[in-house]
């Protein structure tokens, strides 16, 4: 349907508290869960690529979201009737202190979409100055604008909970951006991400009204989620507070294990990053494992602790969650419900992931000494450089009653090819995996099912925005068509599912990321 069709709502400003100054400008808001404001025109927005799964979502097809409309709309350009933009106040827990207030610094949500009896907000990233900007300028460069489109699609066809991307839009106007932090300001082409997720509140969203003792906000608030995103768990009560903050537990427990089974590396957990509907939410300095590295974190922002690093990452989603439930002490009054919930949060965690370690292994019985073998394993893939993605797949294809090293030769980037470790790993594997007695083509089908084959590799979306940097935009295409099937054979993509060439490993955007975005 056209643009102008579409049935827009707006009840996260209709139905909560609001900053009642509307002149755009830098400020403390408090009291409110939001600030009326509208984006900054851009020179030229020109459509790069849009997702077709998500436009059908909201109603909209591939010749509506090619329409003129449509690119100014999404490049913040023009508003549809009906639609009441606004930035969002939230504050956060950034590499573990209390940060105060910061909110949507560079994200307008446009307004909510009504369609098949769903409603999705539509948010602009790099829309222009809020009253949360801060001393930033709310904008959003290319590079990280593609890396953010790029992978909500793959993460959402990998199946992992997360937040969507509509489409991608150039603004015709440049950023800049000192990307090293090194003095070295340059501009940038600057580009606007239309997000999309039934809701974009954060932790943080409870968290700042929390802190500032402010509980009619906070319960305005609470109330609000409740009844729009939780609305099975009944009226707010005490109770039905402590229900939501399980069901948050269970979500994010579910979410991380997901990470953890992909190899995804989400770079900047802090509690303002942490969606309350456990959905994957703001794509920075994020990265994909390439050689198994339970150390590994792609942000260089958090080099020195690497808090953030790849298998850290389940016990930071525990500490984010425990600085959520003390924000909602005040409307449940009494600290057993919250230890309660953390401990469903424990829990989850720990079955997921056992059964998530099984089905990558292609194991269908849980036994006493799993552990023992997933952390074995663990070791030798960091031992032998080994890249985690491919080792998974092919081990889905290899001969239990003869198996070799050989057979993941494609996978290791070390030098040397001796992996004693790894080596006897694969014969106790295969004979606890033979013993199971699985026919041959079932094991692989559900080993496939689990371990992806194309997975947005680093190296990717950073030669994909080396061309559209140049000009050539073609790249960002492909690989969303490649990421859209991460799981079947493409023989024609075989190239995107190699391993990271020598080139990228210490290549910036490849290896390591900065914040600057
Ligand atoms: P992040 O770590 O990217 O989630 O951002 C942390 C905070 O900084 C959020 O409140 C963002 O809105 C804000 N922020 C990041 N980049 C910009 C920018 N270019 N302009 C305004 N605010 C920004
Ligand atoms: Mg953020």
């Amino acid at each position: 349907m056209p643009l102008t069709d579409l049935t827009i709502a707006s009840r996260f400003v209709d139905h909560l508290p609001s900053d009642p100054e509307l002149a755009n400008y830098t400020r403390p808001v408090h009291a409110a869960c939001y600030s009326r404001v509208s984006p900054t025109s851009v020179a030229a927005p020109t459509l790069v690529a849009h997702s077709s799964e998500v436009a059908e979502l909201l109603g909209l097809s591939d010749a509506d979201c090619r329409s003129d409309d449509f690119a100014s709309v999404m490049g913040g350009n023009a508003l549809l009737a009906g639609m009441k933009p606004y930035a969002a106040c939230y504050g956060g827990h950034q590499f573990g202190n209390w940060a105060g207030q910061l909110g949507d610094g560079r994200a307008i949500t446009l307004g909510e979409i009504l369609h098949n009896g769903q409603s999705l907000e539509v948010q602009l990233k790099g829309a222009g100055p809020t009253p949360y900007s801060r001393r930033a300028d709310g904008r959003a460069v290319l590079r990280s604008s593609i890396r953010e489109f790029l992978c909500s699609e793959a993460m959402a066809h990998l199946g992992i909970p997360t937040t969507r991307a509509l489409s991608l839009v150039q603004t015709g106007d440049a950023v800049v951006r000192d990307m090293f932090y090194n003095g070295n300001a340059a501009p940038e082409p600057g580009a606007i991400v239309a997000r999309v997720a039934p809701s974009f509140l954060r932790f943080g969203s409870y968290q700042i009204h929390a802190a500032r003792r402010d509980n009619d906000t906070l319960r305005a608030l609470a109330d609000y989620t409740l009844r729009h995103h939780f609305a099975h768990l009944g009226a707010p009560s005490p109770e039905t507070y402590t229900a939501w903050l399980t069901e948050v537990c269970r979500r994010t427990a579910e979410m991380v294990v997901h990470w953890m089974r992909v190899g995804f590396v989400h770079g900047v957990m802090n509690t303002d990053n942490m969606s309350v509907l456990g959905l994957t939410i703001d794509y920075g300095p994020y990265g994909w494992i390439d050689a198994y590295d339970h150390d590994w974190t792609p942000n260089t922002t958090d080099a020195g602790g690497r808090r953030y690093r790849f298998g850290f990452q389940p016990r930071i989603a525990g500490w984010n969650l425990a600085r959520f439930a003390e924000s909602l002490y005040p409307l449940i009054g009494d600290v057993a419900p919250l230890e309660g919930a953390l401990e469903v949060y424990s829990a989850t965690l720990a079955a997921s992931h056992h059964e998530m370690m099984c089905a990558k292994l292609g194991l269908t019985t849980r036994q006493e000494e799993d552990d023992a073998l997933f952390r074995a394993l663990l070791e030798a893939l960091q031992e032998a450089e080994t890249d985690m993605t491919i080792f998974y797949r092919r081990l889905s294809s290899l001969d239990l009653s003869a198996p070799t090293l050989d057979h993941f030769t494609p996978s290791f980037y070390a030098e040397h090819s001796a992996h004693p470790k790894l080596a006897d790993w694969l014969i106790r594997y295969s004979q606890r995996a033979q013993g199971e007695g699985i026919p041959e083509a079932q094991r692989s089908a559900a080993m496939c099912a689990v371990n992806p084959k194309y997975v947005l590799r680093n190296y990717l979306a950073q030669e994909a925005i080396d061309a559209a940097e140049a000009g050539d935009t073609s790249r960002v295409t492909t690989l969303l068509d490649v990421m859209r099937r991460p799981y079947d054979e493409q023989p024609e993509h075989e190239q995107f599912a190699a391993r990271r060439p020598e080139w990228a490993r210490h290549k910036a955007g490849c290896s390591m990321l900065s914040c600057s975005s």
